[in-house]
């Protein structure tokens, strides 16, 4: 399986679910950088979430 990674604007990489926070606003839920609290595209988010270390 390939795993999905993201690069935030704050240098952080995203690879797995602790590194997101979730946030449950009026529109849904959204994720953001553990770092810095940028809000992550979902798509993305959604698959980062469903990874954990092993
Ligand atoms: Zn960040």
């Amino acid at each position: 399986m390939s795993r999905t990674t993201y690069q935030c604007t704050c240098g952080a990489v995203l690879e797995y679910k602790q590194d997101l926070v979730s946030d449950r606003g009026t529109t849904g839920r959204t994720w953001k950088c553990r770092q810095c609290a940028t809000p992550v595209p979902g798509i993305v988010a959604e698959k980062i979430g469903h990874q954990h270390p092993s």
